[in-house]
Formats: C-alpha cells, structure tokens, sequence
C-alpha cells in the first residue's frame, strides 16, 4: 500500500459519510479493460464501475469528445440552445426505433425519478385516479425516494419511512401476481430486463411478453429501466429490443456517456406530451460536454460492434462458470444475459472470494453473502475471461480447502 492511498484512506473515513464499504485499493488509472493501482499493479476489470464504462477505460472518441467541448464551453443551461444536446436526443431515439421524445438528465434515480413523475401526469389526463406503480420485488431503480419506493427490497426502505405512496411490488416472472396488481389504481408497470442490483435475475420472455399485453389491455404505461441493462451491455442497444416489447417509457443512465454522470428518460411521442412547460427541469442535465461524451460512446459502441462481443464473451463467460462450477461444486447457480452475468455460490463467501479475486488481479463485485456479479466492459474478449476463470477456480478450491 503506498503512502498516498495511506493519507486518502485516512482522509476517506474522517471527511466522508460512511454509507460505502470501500475494497482496499485506489485506482489511478485505466486502460480498456485494465486498472491500475497506486503502485502501478494491474488489474482486470470485470466492475466497469458498476456497469457504467462500457467501451472500457480512457477511450480516446470519449476522450477525445470531452476535450473539444470542455475547452469550448461547459455550461449555460437549459434555458438556451447547445451543441450535442438535440443530436444525442436523436442518437438515442434512433437507436430505440423513433416516435420517441428524451429528457436528459444526470444520473439513473433521476431518469426514474423523471419516469414516475411522467407516468402520474399522463394518468392524471388520461385515467383520473391512476397513479400506482408496479414493480418487481428485487428489483432496484434508484436511491431518492420515489425511487427507493419503487424499489422492491425492503430492507433498503426500512430506515426511510414514511417512503412516498402509491408503489406495489409484485414477484418477478410471476405473471399471475402481474395479473392481479395490475388494476384501474395503476399508471404504469416499471421493470427491469435483468434485474442487476437484485442479483441478476433475469425476467422470462413470457413474463416481459405478457406485462406488455397487460399494460396495453389495461391503459396501463409499461416502463423499462434500461439503466445498467442498456447500452449494448446485453447485446442490442437496449435489452428489451430482444424480447420483441415496445415499451411506452425506457430509463437510461451508467454506460450511456462511458463513466461520465447522465441519465435519459424516453417516451412515446403521446407520453411525453403530458410534460408540459416548466413540469421538470434539471440545471445539469443536457449540457454540452457531457452529450458530446455520450454521443462519441454511443458511435463507438456501435462502430465497434460491441454488442456483438458482448453476447460472444457472455456466452462463453457463462460457459466457463458452469464448468469452474462443476469441477469445485461450489457454484450453484449461472445466469445472465450479454455481459451481465451472476453466479451463486454454494457457501456465503462471496465477499471472501471478490477480496481474494481482487488480491490476484480481478475486479469482481459480490451481491449479498453468496452472489459474483460479473459486469466488465463490452471489449472484454476470451483471453480476460480465462484468466478470470482461472482465477476464480484457485480461489474457490482454496476456500474448499
Ligand atoms: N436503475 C437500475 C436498474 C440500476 O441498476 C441503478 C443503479 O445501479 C439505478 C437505477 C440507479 O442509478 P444511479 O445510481 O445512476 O442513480
């Protein structure tokens, strides 16, 4: 440990609040799928900080992007026309499909935050009385909050009551407890892909299929929060693109400007004309430098192909946990979709085995006592998952022993 991250250690738990348990290593720089530490060491990053560089580090497009525009103009705010702001807005309701509207944003609660706001105002104009959201237990959309209400663990909730009302949490890929949640109380349906924070838990094909038929029949806004599923992490742009959904709201956030702070909420045309002048705002979001980031990642994850690899790698990172799991017995468990995959382990030592991964060179995040969440950047290709693999195995059969 070097004596700079000694006095950052220090100054970290005397001037910071205490709500992170910080793994002990401080990152200085990165490369592509590579960190390095204080001391220079070099580690393989399977985090990409939570899912939120997707290209990998110190892209130079992005790089390159923030450079031109910081040393342009950085802010004046939304009261005035910018570069970059309508272009990305185009980029991303291009890549949905179109016939959609953005507002831009500054992290994912936000764009959630946003997504609920927008659903009680088209309801209050299209459904009096409807203002319920629908989600899943599990699930996890953000930390204001609304958010926190929408967000199905309870033990996040607890210390925060009274919570705003009006949300329901119904079980993931039950479709008969969708069924009967969903009545003429509820202005939308807010559910995940890929469950991430949960523990990456996939939704079924037939429960995102029949949530959509549901919200149709019902008038009912069926919202997905893309903001650690999309970006090409899963493969398409956007996770739900595969299951054939066209949702009426889509949230975005993490990856979309590659590790820079942006959230994007999306509508359909005749949603989001229930936000009227002056219905929400944000002093940041939208700004110049952060949507010419977003719009260089977003040409880059595209021209790079990286959602291709991602399935690739995925697959075969999936692949190569149930074998590592065969041959120690002490995986249980393989799930995922693209680059973002989990494994359950057989014992509660999931925290042990990411701090003894992270000693060897891995980056690796741990959910709860026994779930490995594996989110690395999209170029992430056979040669890291091998040795992460590899890795992974020694430390399992280590912690048999
Ligand atoms: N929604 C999902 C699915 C997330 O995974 C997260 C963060 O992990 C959020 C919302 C909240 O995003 P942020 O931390 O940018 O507020």
């Amino acid at each position: 440990m070097g004596e700079l991250f000694d006095v950052v250690r220090w100054h970290d738990s005397t001037c910071t609040m205490q709500t992170y348990a910080r793994k002990p290593v401080m990152f200085v720089r990165g490369e592509g799928m590579r960190l390095y530490d204080d001391e220079g060491s070099e580690y393989l990053d399977f985090v990409s900080g939570i899912g939120a560089v997707n290209l990998g580090h110190a892209h130079p497009a992005v790089t390159e992007a923030v450079t031109q525009q910081i040393s342009k103009l950085v802010h004046v705010s939304n009261l005035y026309y910018v570069e970059h702001r309508a272009e990305l807005a185009c980029d991303i309701v291009r890549l949905l499909g179109g016939g959609m509207r953005v507002f831009l944003a500054n992290s994912g609660a936000e764009a959630n935050e946003g997504a609920i706001k927008l659903a009680r105002k088209w309801a209050s104009e299209t459904k009096p009385g409807a203002f319920r959201v629908v989600s899943a237990l599990q699930s996890f959309h953000g930390r204001t909050l609304a958010t926190l209400a929408a967000t199905g663990q309870p033990g996040k909730q607890e210390a925060f009551a009274p919570l705003p009302e009006g949300f329901v949490h119904v079980p993931l890929n039950d479709i008969a407890a969708l069924d009967g949640a969903v009545d003429e109380t509820v202005a939308a349906v807010l559910l995940e892909v890929v469950q991430g924070e949960g523990g990456v838990w996939p939704a079924s094909a037939e429960y995102l299929t029949a949530a959509e038929r549901l919200c149709r029949e019902r008038d009912v806004l069926l919202m997905i929060d893309e903001v650690q599923t999309g970006c090409f992490r899963t493969g398409p742009a956007f996770a739900h693109q595969a299951f054939g959904i066209a949702p009426d709201v889509v949230t975005i956030a993490k990856s979309l400007a590659n590790g820079l702070p942006i959230g994007a909420l999306v509508a359909a045309e005749k949603v989001a004309a229930a936000f009227s002048l002056g219905d929400h705002g944000s002093t940041f979001g939208g700004g110049p430098v952060i949507c010419a980031a977003a719009r260089a990642a977003l040409a880059a994850l595209e021209s790079e192909a990286l959602g291709a690899n991602a399935v690739r790698s995925g697959e075969y990172l999936r692949e190569g946990l149930s074998a590592v799991g065969e041959a120690t017995g002490a995986i249980t468990d393989v799930r995922g979709l693209g680059l973002m995959v989990g494994c359950s382990l057989s014992t509660p030592i999931a925290a042990e085995a990411a701090a003894a991964l992270l000693e060897r060179g891995c980056v690796v995040n741990h959910i709860g006592a026994d779930i490995l969440r594996f989110l690395p950047p999209l170029v992430c290709g056979a040669a890291e998952v091998d040795t992460l693999l590899a890795t992974l195995s020694d430390v399992l059969e280590g912690a048999a022993s």
